[in-house]
Parts: C-alpha cells; sequence; structure tokens
C-alpha cells in the first residue's frame, strides 16, 4: 500500500507552497487508496512553536485535505534519533565537531547544498564531549561501508546518491540528538512511509537519506520530488514575502477548497509558477543518463 506524508515544520506560517506540497502528498495517497499521513517536524526548540502547528492543522482541513490517524509529533521520537545516533558512534561513523559556523566559513573551501562543505577540522582529533558537540557524519569512511547507491524518483527515474557532496554533514546538533537528515530518515521509515513526496529544494538532501538508509540497515522508500511553487523572479516562494499565507487567507474567509482545485488544476495565484520537479542537483543522473541514452 502506497503510504505518503506531509511533513512541515512548525517555524512559521504555511504558504501557498506548502499547500501545493500537501495536496501532492494527499493527492499521490489518496489515488491509490493509500495512506496519507501528517508529521508535524518539530525538534528545532528554538524555531518551533505550538501556534505554528496547530495554525498547519487548520490549514489542511481548511483546504479540504484529511489525513489518517493522529497528526504525529516528530518530538515524541527524540529517543529513537538518539538510539540511531549512539549506533553510528559505536560503529565509528560519526566524530564530535565543536566548530562554529564562522569557523567552518573562514575554512571550508567548497560549497555543497546546505552551504559550505565542512573541512574536516575535527574529524580524528579528541574532542571534549563534556560540554554539547554536534556529530558529524565521517562521509568517507561510510561511503567506504555503504558501496555505491542509487534511488529511485517517480519523476527523474534512477538517481545516483552523491552524498559526498555535503561532505561531513551533521547527524547529531548541539541541541537536538537528530538533525533534520537523521530525524526525517528514521521517521519516515518508523511511519512505513513508501513514497516521499516533498519539493526540489530538497532533491540533494536525498542522496543524504539514501545513505543513512544503507548504514542503519532502514527500507528504502521511493521518492517523489515536485516542482516549487515560484514567484516571478525564479525564487522559491518565502515564507514572509509574496502572497498572504494560508492562515491569513482563510480568515479572510478564502475558500480553501477552492483554493486546492485551483492548485491542482495548475493555476497559481498571483504571478507564481510551477518549477520543474523530478531533476536537479549536483552529482544526479538520471537512469536515461545512467543506459548512456541521451
Ligand atoms: N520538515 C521539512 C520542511 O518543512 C520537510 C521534510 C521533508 O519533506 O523531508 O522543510
Amino acid at each position: 500500500m502506497i503510504v505518503t506524508r506531509f511533513a512541515p515544520s512548525p517555524n512559521g506560517p504555511l504558504h501557498l507552497g506548502h499547500a501545493y506540497a500537501a495536496i501532492v502528498a494527499h493527492d499521490r495517497a489518496r489515488e491509490s487508496e493509500g495512506r496519507f499521513l501528517l508529521r508535524i517536524e518539530d525538534i528545532d526548540g528554538a524555531r518551533s512553536r505550538g501556534e505554528f502547528a496547530e495554525a498547519a492543522l487548520e490549514d489542511l482541513r481548511w483546504l479540504g485535505l484529511d489525513w489518517d490517524g493522529e497528526a504525529i509529533r516528530q518530538s515524541s521520537r527524540i529517543a529513537a534519533h538518539a538510539g540511531a545516533l549512539e549506533r553510528l558512534k559505536h560503529e565509528g561513523l560519526v566524530y564530535p565537531c565543536r566548530c562554529t559556523r564562522a569557523e567552518i566559513a573562514a575554512a571550508a573551501t567548497q560549497m555543497g547544498p546546505d552551504g559550505p562543505v565542512y573541512p574536516g577540522t575535527c574529524r580524528g582529533q579528541h574532542i571534549a564531549t563534556d560540554r554539547p558537540v554536534a556529530w558529524r557524519l565521517d562521509m568517507a569512511e561510510a561511503l567506504r561501508r555503504s558501496g555505491p547507491l542509487t534511488w529511485q524518483d517517480e519523476i527523474a527515474g534512477m538517481v545516483r546518491a552523491a552524498p559526498e557532496i555535503f561532505g561531513d554533514v551533521v547527524l547529531g546538533r548541539k541541541d537536538a540528538p537528530g538533525s533534520y537528515h537523521l530525524a526525517v530518515t528514521l521517521d519516515d521509515a518508523a511511519d512505513g512511509i513508501t513514497v516521499v513526496t516533498r519539493g526540489m529544494d530538497l532533491f540533494a538532501s536525498t542522496h543524504v537519506h539514501r545513505l543513512l538508509q544503507a548504514l542503519l540497515g532502514l527500507p528504502v522508500p521511493v521518492w517523489h520530488h515536485h516542482g516549487l511553487l515560484l514567484e516571478p523572479n525564479g525564487h522559491k516562494l518565502a515564507k514572509r514575502r509574496g502572497s498572504p499565507s494560508l492562515a491569513q487567507r482563510r480568515l479572510a474567509g478564502e475558500d480553501g477548497a477552492a483554493l486546492a482545485r485551483q492548485l491542482r488544476a495548475g493555476v497559481f495565484p498571483g504571478d507564481l509558477t510551477l518549477g520543474a520537479g523530478g531533476y536537479g542537483g549536483t552529482g544526479t543522473i538520471a537512469s536515461s543518463s545512467l543506459s548512456g541514452q541521451p
């Protein structure tokens, strides 16, 4: 059975891009009588707010989207995230790091999908862990153990996993046992997600998630990276720019079901457009390129 999810981070109000992402996930499940889950990714203690989570539930109901079961709180999974991080420590796959953002920016020589690539300063050093530290994946060692990996995107086809473009990514944060990459990978497995739908802005992250699945022996779903709603300047719709939030539209009395129908039909408010889905990101090769065809 197809199981999908919408997994917003309650760091701010949802906007039209979230509505589109939620509709894609919902419809992908419902068109094949699958399950659609809602997971509130609320582990960022500094930025998550209860009122944004509550508003997100209201927004989805207003759009006419129904999810199966209770909304899942990612914060209820913290013990599982910590357990997986412990396992990676025992297996010698992560190391502690105390570098600050500024130190990394000053020492980095490469840019990756999430910003400057960590130059490996703390790798192989004796870093005290009596104070909070970040835990970084030893990417070279992880790749040595996993061997070459591929993943399947419903739009892009077969993709060669290229997690090395991230360098030694953070898997355990100073303030939370699981970074986005570790938490989302573990939770998608725990929730039995079979098709991970999300926007193209997270396409590259999937390289890391596929590697973590291999290292932790987790099931491998397929992915569906849809296009993003873009502003006229080609930029991703930002939370605080452009059109009003879903909550503002809802509170102004707009018809949510009608808005959802428009988005499904590819009619976007204002001068928003839909970007391409499924292909992009450094180091990715679609199936046609793998087989040597144009
Ligand atoms: N919580 C993430 C976000 O709001 C999305 C997680 C995912 O779909 O992988 O950006």
